[in-house]
């Protein structure tokens, strides 16, 4: 089967920096997908390409069986790619359900909005219970949630996640891998994200390590949590 998303030879710079140097990797429909890896190593630059913000020096992004490249990024947001980008980015005064309207500014099918403003609210009770309440009260999980269901309002075919556990207490983090695995088992493909490997490993069906803007090891999630040199770099074991 074709995968969702192909990647490949992506490279992109930043001026003379060159922060993304080649990497290809796929996202099959239905999967979970990661990208771990230390601080610089590319993972934020890939998403903000594969949105459409940034520009790619080479290489070739289809999705959905469609070339990527060129593709203005709200118009990526309507092919059904979504992003949930490092930071939130919420707007702090404006309700939390004003946030979720404007996640889906592109659909004009106010039922279908309704419904799923709902369905963000079954998968976040929090955010139902405060929905008139400005976002910026949120506390930090609360606002990963918010800008997770922001993301789910325009009813992507893929979520990208990046870094959804940041700046998160350990519950609140595994309350937001929970729901990651919740949207899987609903259908959604998402592509994740992580500084916390093994958070991500233990519920990405693959995963892919990057290195200053390499990919340097691939495997299934398992196997990346088990692999010696990942162990021992991203998991603090000697
Ligand atoms: P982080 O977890 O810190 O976001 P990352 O793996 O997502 O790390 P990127 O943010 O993609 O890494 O950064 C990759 C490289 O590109 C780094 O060397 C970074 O300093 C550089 N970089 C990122 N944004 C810019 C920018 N706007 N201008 C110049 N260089 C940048």
């Amino acid at each position: 089967m074709t995968p969702l998303l192909e990647v490949e030879d992506l490279r992109v710079a930043y001026g003379k920096i060159e922060a993304v140097k080649g990497i290809s990797f796929t996202v099959p429909a239905g999967q979970v997908v990661t990208l771990i890896g230390t601080n610089g190593a590319g993972k934020t630059t890939t998403l903000r390409t594969l949105s459409g913000l940034l520009t790619p020096r080479t290489g070739k992004i289809t999705f959905d069986g469609h070339p990527l490249n060129g593709v203005p990024a709200h118009k990526i947001v309507e092919r059904g790619l979504a992003h949930s980008p490092e930071g939130r980015r919420l707007f702090p005064r404006l309700t939390i359900a004003e946030n979720l309207q404007l996640g889906a500014f592109l659909r004009k099918d106010t039922a279908g909005i309704t419904r799923d403003i709902q369905r963000v609210y079954d998968l976040f009770p929090i955010l139902g219970e405060r929905r008139r309440q400005p976002s910026g009260t949120l506390s930090g999980g609360e606002q990963q949630m918010l800008a997770m269901g922001r993301a789910l309002m325009s009813r992507p075919k893929l979520l990208m996640l990046d870094e959804p556990s940041m700046g998160l207490s350990p519950i609140m983090m595994q309350k937001i891998m929970d729901t990651i695995r919740e949207l899987r088992t609903q259908g959604t493909t998402i592509l994740l994200v992580e500084q916390n490997a093994q958070a991500a490993l233990s519920l990405a069906d693959e995963g892919h390590v990057m290195e200053t803007g390499r990919i340097v090891l691939s495997g299934t999630g398992a196997h990346l949590l088990h692999d010696a040199s990942v162990r021992k770099a991203y998991l603090g074991e000697d």
